[in-house]
Order: structure tokens, then C-alpha cells, then sequence
């Protein structure tokens, strides 16, 4: 199965991405955490991608695709995976259909977790991570809004609307009865 989670940042999508990975085993792929592991290795791409992070903006699209579609490349990805955080642009969206195309494969299903914005921040300023203070969340809630929002259109009937407050073993049961449904 091949799927795409959407969401604000803080809407719980690493937690629930690891749930369902498991549950489908299918590799989890976040791009988040990729451009985090490479932050720590201190790589060419994570001294590149720090800058954009640290500000809460995006990491520009040309280095986060060849990221992606290297990631996608590798032999646990070739029956299925599970984005998070990819695509986070209608641009991206179309770099991820036409990675895809290319090797005649298509998405299953993009799954949107919906959540209040004074919900999510309350979220972030809880896990403490290093780009979680108050004016990189205001920065990312904005980059979501301009940027990340208008994929909600685009995919249209592809998309799978869970609501996202709530507890999490429900919100992963919620998820995998879309998902077979869908
Ligand atoms: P996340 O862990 O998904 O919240 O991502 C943390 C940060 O990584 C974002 O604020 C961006 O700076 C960067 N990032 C993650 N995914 C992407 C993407 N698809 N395009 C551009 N930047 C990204």
C-alpha cells in the first residue's frame, strides 16, 4: 500500500505514521526525520536543510525530492510505504505522481488528519523538540496554511478525512477502517 499523511504540524502524524507502519508493515518515511538524521551525521544535505528548519520554513523542494525519491529507491519501499511530511506542496504533489508514474506505480490512499490550530500548538509547545518554539510555530502554522492546505484540493476524492483530537489508539482504529474502506 502505497500512502501519503497530510496534516498540520502537531497534528500527531509521526505518532500515528508509526502505528500504522507496523500495524501495515510498511516503511515509514518521514522527511523530517530523514533531514534530522542528516543534521546529526552533519551531511552536505543536513548543513543545507539546518538553516530552513531552524527558521520553521521549507527545505527547498529540488534537494527534499532527491531525498525522497532516493529513499523511495530502496528495495523496502517497492511494495508500499507511508509518507510523512511528503509532499508538503501542490509542486511537490506533482514531483511525488510523477516519481511514481514513472516506475507504474500510483498512490492508494492519502489520508488527512484534521485538527484545530490552537489544538496543535498546545502540541508542540508539549514535545519541546528544537524547532518548536513559539515563532517557528507560528512560521510553520503559516508555511501549512499558504503551502501545505491547498493539497487538500488537489488530491479532492483521493483524500481520507480522519479527525485527529482524541486518543490515539482510536484515532489509528479510525484510520485503518478508512483505509479498507476506501
Ligand atoms: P516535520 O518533522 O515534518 O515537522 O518537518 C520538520 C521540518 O523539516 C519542516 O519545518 C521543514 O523545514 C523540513 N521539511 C520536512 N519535510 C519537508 C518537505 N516535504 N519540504 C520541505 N521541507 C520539509
Amino acid at each position: 500500500m502505497r500512502l501519503v499523511l497530510l496534516g498540520p504540524p502537531g497534528a500527531g502524524k509521526g505518532t500515528q505514521a508509526a502505528l500504522l507502519s507496523e500495524k501495515l508493515n510498511i516503511p515509514h518515511i518521514s522527511t523530517g526525520d530523514l533531514f534530522r538524521a542528516n543534521i546529526g551525521e552533519e551531511t552536505p544535505l543536513g548543513l543545507e536543510a539546518k538553516s530552513y528548519m531552524d527558521a520553521g520554513k521549507l527545505v527547498p523542494t529540488e534537494l527534499t525530492a532527491r531525498m525522497v525519491a532516493d529513499r523511495l529507491a530502496q528495495e523496502d519501499a517497492a511494495n508500499g510505504f507511508l509518507l510523512d511530511g511528503f509532499p508538503r506542496t501542490v509542486e511537490q504533489a506533482e514531483i511525488l505522481e510523477k516519481m511514481l508514474s514513472e516506475k507504474g506505480q500510483h498512490l492508494n490512499a492519502v489520508v488527512n488528519f484534521s485538527v484545530d490550530e490552537d489544538t496543535v500548538v498546545e502540541r508542540m509547545l508539549a514535545r519541546g523538540r528544537a524547532d518548536d518554539n513559539e515563532d517557528t510555530i507560528r512560521t510553520r502554522m503559516q508555511v501549512y496554511r499558504n503551502e501545505t492546505a491547498p493539497l487538500i484540493e488537489h488530491y479532492g476524492a483521493e483524500l481520507v478525512t480522519i479527525n485527529a483530537v482524541g486518543d490515539i489508539e482510536e484515532i489509528n482504529a479510525a484510520t485503518l477502517k478508512a483505509l479498507q474502506a476506501s
